[in-house]
C-alpha cells in the first residue's frame, strides 16, 4: 500500500485538520469534523457531472461540520446549489447526518442502497429499537452497569436530528443518474449491510468509504441472528481484488493505491482475530457470553480502557466472528435464559 494523500496523512500525523484538495481533475475532497470522535473527521467528496455535481457522504451533523461543509465547497468555487445529488456510502451519522440540511438548501436528492433505507425506517420506530436493545445486551451478558451507560448515550444519540430517508434507492451494479460522469455502484456489505463503494469509472478512482481504510480495519459487527456480516464482509474484500484503481479514496484518514495489499492485510486481520476468538472459546468448556470473549479479546486499547460504545463495538466484532465461527461448525451457541452462551461443540 502506497499512501497519496501525504497531506492528509501529515495533518493525521501532527492531529490537524487536513486541507481541502482537488484531488483529480472534477473530483475534490473537504474534510468534515464529527464532534467528539477520535476518526476526528469524514471526507465528503464532489465530484462534477454535466449538470453540477455530485456529493458523497456530507458528513456529521453539527453546526460546525456545516461550517466546514459548506466553507469547503466555497474553496472549491462549488456553490451549494449545484448539488444535485446526494449519495451515502452508509447512514452511520458521520456520513449521513448532514444529508437532510444539503438536500433543503440544493434541492438534491438522496440517493442509498435499499438496505440502508431499510435501516433508517427501523430506527425511525424508537421503542421497538429500545426493547430491541435491552433484549441484545442481555442476551450478549452485558452487565447492567454497562447496560445502563449504553442507553443513556444511545438517548443522548435518538435526539440528534432525525437521519433523511432515500428518495432513490442505488443497487449493486447501478450507475448513478447523472448526465456525463460514469459513477457505479458497488455493493459491499460488512461494516453495515447496505454498504456502496462507488466507482467512477472515468477516472478510476475508488470511493471506499468505511469499507476500506488505510490505518484502521472498520467495526464489522451484529445485524441479526439470520446473518453473517463477517462472511458479507470478508466477501465483499473479495469482491474487490483485482479491480487495483489508479487511487483509493476512503471516507477517513487519507487516500492510497495498490488496493489489493490492503484488501489482503484485512482478510489476514480477520483470519487471525477469528483464531483467537476459536481460542477463547475452546480454552472453557463450560460456555461463555460475547461479554466475557470480548474481555479476552486483544483490542487496541486494555478493556478497562474502553468507554461503553467502544465496547459495544468490541462485543459487536466478536459477535461477527462467532457467527462465522458457528457457520463454520466451529462453535455452538445456546440460549439460557435469553442469556447466549457459546461453546466448542461437543465432540
Ligand atoms: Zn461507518
Ligand atoms: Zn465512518
Amino acid at each position: 500500500m502506497q499512501v497519496t494523500g501525504t497531506l492528509q496523512r501529515d495533518a493525521w500525523q501532527r492531529a490537524e485538520f487536513p486541507p481541502v484538495e482537488n484531488v483529480a481533475p472534477g473530483v475534490w475532497s473537504v474534510p468534515v469534523p464529527i464532534i467528539g470522535n477520535p476518526l476526528r473527521y469524514v471526507l465528503s467528496y464532489l465530484i462534477e457531472h454535466d449538470d453540477g455535481f455530485v456529493m458523497i457522504d456530507p458528513g456529521w451533523n453539527h453546526p460546525d461540520s456545516w461550517q466546514a461543509l459548506t466553507g469547503g465547497l466555497a474553496q472549491c468555487e462549488i456553490p451549494l446549489s449545484a448539488v444535485t445529488a446526494v449519495l451515502v456510502t452508509h447512514v452511520h451519522p458521520d456520513h449521513h447526518g448532514q444529508s437532510g440540511q444539503v438536500r433543503e438548501h440544493s434541492g438534491a436528492w438522496v440517493g442509498m442502497h435499499p438496505a440502508e433505507d431499510a435501516f433508517l425506517e427501523r430506527r425511525g420506530n424508537q421503542g421497538l429499537m429500545r426493547d430491541g436493545i435491552q433484549t441484545y445486551l442481555r442476551w450478549c451478558g452485558a452487565p447492567p452497569s454497562h447496560r445502563e451507560e449504553l442507553i443513556a448515550s444511545r438517548q443522548h444519540v435518538g435526539q440528534m436530528a432525525p437521519m433523511v430517508r432515500a428518495e432513490r434507492l442505488i443497487e449493486h451494479g447501478d450507475l448513478v443518474d447523472v448526465p456525463g460522469l460514469r459513477l457505479r455502484a458497488v455493493w459491499t456489505p460488512g461494516h453495515t449491510p447496505g454498504h456502496l463503494c462507488f466507482h467512477d469509472e472515468t477516472r478510476d478512482l475508488l470511493l471506499t468509504g468505511d469499507h476500506i481504510l488505510p490505518r484502521i480495519t472498520p467495526n464489522i459487527s451484529f445485524y441479526d441472528m439470520a446473518s453473517n456480516p463477517l462472511d458479507d464482509y470478508l466477501g465483499s474484500l473479495a469482491k474487490l481484488h483485482g479491480l487495483q484503481p489508479r487511487e483509493v479514496l476512503p471516507a477517513h484518514e487519507y487516500r492510497f493505491t495498490d488496493l489489493d495489499s490492503r484488501l489482503d492485510d484485512l482478510t489476514e486481520h480477520h483470519r487471525e482475530r477469528l483464531a483467537e476468538t476459536l481460542d477463547i472459546v475452546a480454552r472453557n468448556g463450560g460456555g461463555l457470553t460475547a461479554w466475557q470473549i470480548a474481555n479476552g479479546v486483544t483490542w487496541s486499547r486494555a478493556w478497562a480502557d474502553l468507554a461503553s460504545f467502544q465496547r459495544q463495538a468490541a462485543i459487536g466484532e466478536v459477535l461477527s466472528h462467532l457467527l462465522q465461527l458457528q457457520a463454520r461448525g466451529l462453535v455452538t451457541e445456546a440460549d439460557v435464559d435469553g442469556v447466549g452462551l457459546w461453546a466448542a461443540p461437543a465432540a
